[in-house]
């Protein structure tokens, strides 16, 4: 998630399987819809499962408003099912009903499957007071993302049709009815309302007074009454946003279960990963180009001392490339660090493949991190390697670490191949649903 946006699913290239509603709400007779009309390419899409048709794919939308709720239908006037529009995206139509669940309200029908997103949740998530409650189209909610932190909660409002202000109203409202939370702030994206046309606003105070909180996940050993969790300071209102990545919130915890010796966290950010490592490691390096997120990272540490238990994480502001290639190469002076071996090393970067174009760049990018971490690896030791890039697949992004691993003359052994936490579901045929990778390794002696 750089800033933790760029973490979620792109919201504005999905090629996505129409979903069925799991909520039925009969419509009133009295209720005519506004009606797209499908080109016969849109059509198509539609047909062969694609509940996103862009603007190019579209016959007719005449005086259709911005933000509509929409009936889409072919040519002859044969029913797709319920759509909301946008009048400015790419992405013109994104479906939210089948022809035989027509909907009636939309605020009633959000209201409905928020409370449903939450429920699927309940048997999913332990061990946290933080984790992603909406997750847009897995949750058949397009353009909506809602992240709990404990009391407080984050809303993200990503298209025209979730902005109108019934739809508002009827999000905050079963929040507060639900989770009865401290403060439900709006986290806005001034790039996003750009593109959607919508005014202006500030993220703020949707409903209540709390905008900052700690949050708490993984305990070291739940079996231990005394055990403890991690603990993160989150600030929704900060300039860079505060709090772990969710995301990663499971592999957190499968990393620890490996890690040993001396751990060294690359793109550490607020020390999501180090202070997990922390426990069971020697000692933990965290390393990011960020300041403030370091600046944090320091104060979560100071949050953790039962955890820490008198260990210190240092923290180091560099460019990871440039690092990795002083310490693995040994080109300069790198101090204690200098041809130090590690027992487990992280690698969790931004995504480097922000677009398809991008691609080339972007494994390059992979292997030479990988390469360089393998190479600082001690025998035996772990490897925990991420991407969050959708564009990168599972299958790509493990055949770049199978090239680092071939050039660096390493053999490595698959521990585990990972994803997003639950909390950020994969709907099947949604493949933008599922973007993160994680793989865990064991270097052979
Ligand atoms: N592992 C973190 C999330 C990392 S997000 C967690 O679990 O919380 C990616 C991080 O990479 C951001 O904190 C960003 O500041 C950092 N970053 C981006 N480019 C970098 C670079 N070239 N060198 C070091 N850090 C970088």
């Amino acid at each position: 998630m750089p800033k933790k946006s760029s973490r979620s699913a792109p919201v504005e290239t999905a090629r996505v399987k129409m979903v069925a509603s799991p909520v039925h709400v009969e419509r009133s007779s009295a209720q005519t819809l506004p009606t797209v009309t499908l080109s016969p390419r849109g059509v198509a899409r539609i047909k062969s499962g694609h509940p996103w048709v862009y603007r190019s794919d579209i016959a007719s939308a005449e005086g259709v408003a911005a933000g509509a709720m929409v009936e889409v239908a072919d040519h002859r006037g044969k029913s797709f099912g319920t759509a909301l529009y946008s009048s400015s995206s790419q992405i013109a139509i994104r479906m939210i009903a089948e022809p035989d669940a027509p909907v009636d309200d939309l605020p009633t029908l959000i209201a409905e499957r928020i409370r449903a997103a939450i429920a699927y949740r309940q048997p999913l998530v332990s061990d946290t007071d933080a984790y992603r409650l909406v997750f847009s189209e897995a949750d058949f909610l397009p353009g909506l993302i809602i992240d709990k932190y404990n009391d407080v909660v984050s809303v993200q409002i990503l298209t025209q049709a979730m902005d109108a202000e019934p739809v508002r109203g009827a999000i905050v409202a079963t929040l507060v009815e639900d989770l009865s939370p401290a403060g439900i702030v709006e986290r806005v994206d001034p790039r996003i309302r750009d593109l959607e046309q919508l005014t202006p606003r500030e993220s703020g105070l949707l409903w209540g007074k709390k905008t900052s909180t700690i949050i708490a996940m993984n305990a070291t050993d739940t079996s231990v009454p005394e055990s403890h969790s991690v603990r993160f300071h989150y600030d929704a209102l900060e300039g860079q946003k505060t709090g772990a990545f969710l995301d990663q919130r499971e592999n957190y915890a499968a990393a620890a279960r490996y890690a040993h010796g001396d751990a060294l966290d690359v793109f550490c950010y607020q020390g999501g990963f180090a202070l997990h490592l922390a426990p069971h490691c020697s000692s933990v390096t965290g390393v990011d180009s960020s300041r403030p997120a370091l600046e944090m990272a320091e104060k979560n540490s100071a949050l953790n001392g039962q955890i820490l238990n008198g260990k210190e994480i240092e923290w180091i502001e560099a460019n990871a490339f440039d690092l990795l290639r002083d310490y693995a190469g040994g080109s300069r002076d790198t101090g204690r660090h200098a041809g130090r071996k590690y027992g487990t090393i992280v690698l969790d970067p931004p995504a480097f493949a922000k677009t398809k174009r991008d691609l080339d760049k972007a494994h390059s990018g992979y292997k030479e991190l990988n390469l360089r971490a393998l190479k600082m690896l001690a025998p035996g030791g772990i490897l925990v390697t991420c991407s969050c890039s959708f564009h990168v697949s599972a299958a790509d992004f493990l055949e770049t670490v199978a090239a680092a691993a071939r050039d660096a003359h390493k053999s490595l052994r698959l521990l585990e191949s990972r994803t997003q936490a639950k909390d950020h579901p994969i709907l099947l045929n949604v493949p933008e649903t599922g973007y993160l990778k994680c793989l865990i390794f064991s270097l052979s002696d």
